[in-house]
């Protein structure tokens, strides 16, 4: 079979109709629904020869085997989050099996070509992204968080994973499964505004941002709104608020794609009647370069210090998470550079704001890129997300082109 990428979008559209309603996807993973989009997804790559396994967390993989053991990984998600778009991680993976099936028909490849719907990207019914990737990266190492971990009906986590066949206990020996790549590429819709505002249909992927996330806690005096004059007053929203403004400097004066967010503030006593005595910011900070997410974070705290002392109040910082950068490999970027420009004329590197399975194979050491398809209005997570069916179709020949380049690269 040639490669035939409308096929790719009228099987997009047929897996919509199987696992979605009114209001979107509903493949969350760990679900019935799931399992019946993976089943689905076994119908489709029978015929090209590709052997089937499920790993010990889930990831299921197909096999096309090659003159070498090494082997050339693509991947995907068919998990989504509820009332998901129609696009997010499946497109990835009904691409790979779009190139998977030309690869067949070309007869043995040089390489072992595998493709892995990995297994609950989203994290949507337990609030732990990334599951099955990071099992077979190796860098899973909350287990005993994951135990403790229920969904919203009460369910323990280690008994929903394995009503799928995952033993939790069990997960991390998905690692064997990386032990033979050689390289691994996922192609993915941005979920951002760049591409479209730059009338780009594809772009490479040069890595996900670091994240550093803090609660900043302002503490100034609860006093009564109407007997305390203006200038006695020690308001701790007056530090988050200044706080909220500066940030969005800071990104600005840093650029490079810097992003900061004041995801949320909560005051206390929080009535009307009174000064802010707390107020609690959850910050949210993001950069490719590691270097430079330290300054932003340095520049933060500065500025709150510096708030703090002109509103008379007190300023803490606690860390509530932080990743470092994760680079994609410079090789493989130059290849998906080549082969977009092949495919679309013009290609453009971007950063992923987002968090990816690429960035956990990535961390395992393993060469990976990623190709990203421009997204209609930056939507994702939702039912409204969109991209021309010519873009799709363009997004299936670059990586049908990247996978033919990275194969002969590494033969
Ligand atoms: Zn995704």
């Amino acid at each position: 079979m040639p490669l035939d990428p409308a096929r790719t979008v009228a099987e997009l559209r047929e897996l919509r109709e199987l696992t979605g309603d009114e209001n979107g996807a509903q493949r969350v993973a760990w679900t019935d629904t799931w399992e019946q989009a993976r089943d689905w997804l076994r119908g489709k790559v029978h015929g090209t020869g590709a052997a089937e396994e499920i790993d010990a967390a889930g990831n299921q993989w197909f096999t096309l085997r090659g003159v070498g053991d090494r082997a050339l990984l693509i991947g995907g998600h068919i998990d989504s989050v509820p009332n998901g778009g129609w696009l997010d991680g499946c497109l990835n993976v009904m691409a790979g099996v779009e190139v998977l099936r030309r690869i067949a028909e070309d007869g043995e490849p040089p390489l072992t070509v595998r493709l892995v719907n990995w297994a609950d990207e989203e994290g949507a019914r337990f609030g732990r992204s990334l599951f099955g990737s990071s099992a077979a990266a190796g860098s899973m190492a909350d287990q005993d968080e994951l135990r403790a971990k229920v969904d919203a009906a009460g369910v323990p986590l280690p008994e929903a994973v394995s009503a799928h066949g995952v033993d939790l206990d069990r997960a991390l020996d998905a690692r064997s499964q990386l032990a033979n790549a050689a390289a691994y590429l996922e192609l993915h819709i941005e979920q951002g505004p760049v591409l479209e505002s730059m009338d780009l249909p594809l772009g490479v992927v040069l890595g996900t941002f670091g994240v550093e996330r803090h609660l900043v806690t302002f503490r100034g005096q609860a006093a009564h709104a109407g007997s305390t004059p203006m200038d006695k007053r020690r308001d701790a929203l007056a530090g988050a608020a200044r706080l909220e403004l500066e940030i969005r400097e800071i990104a600005k004066r840093t650029g490079g794609g810097a992003v900061c967010t004041m995801g949320g503030v909560v005051t206390k006593p929080g009535i009307v009647t009174s000064v802010v005595e707390t107020a609690e910011c959850l910050l949210d900070q993001r950069h490719l370069d590691a270097a430079t997410l330290a300054s932003m974070l340095d520049e933060a705290k500065r500025a709150s210090e510096r708030f703090a002392r002109d509103e008379d109040v007190a300023v803490e910082w606690e860390r509530i998470w932080n990743i470092e950068p994760i680079l994609f490999d410079d090789a493989l970027i130059g290849l998906a550079d080549e082969s977009i420009r092949e495919i679309a004329g013009q290609s453009h590197r971007l950063p992923s704001g987002p968090l990816h399975d690429a960035a956990e194979v990535a961390r395992a050491g393993i060469p990976t890129v990623m190709l990203f398809v421009q997204s209609l209005r930056g939507l994702s997570h939702t039912k409204l997300e969109d991209t021309k069916p010519d873009h799709l179709e363009l997004s299936v020949r670059a990586l049908d082109t990247l996978a033919s380049r990275t194969l002969a690269h590494l033969a």
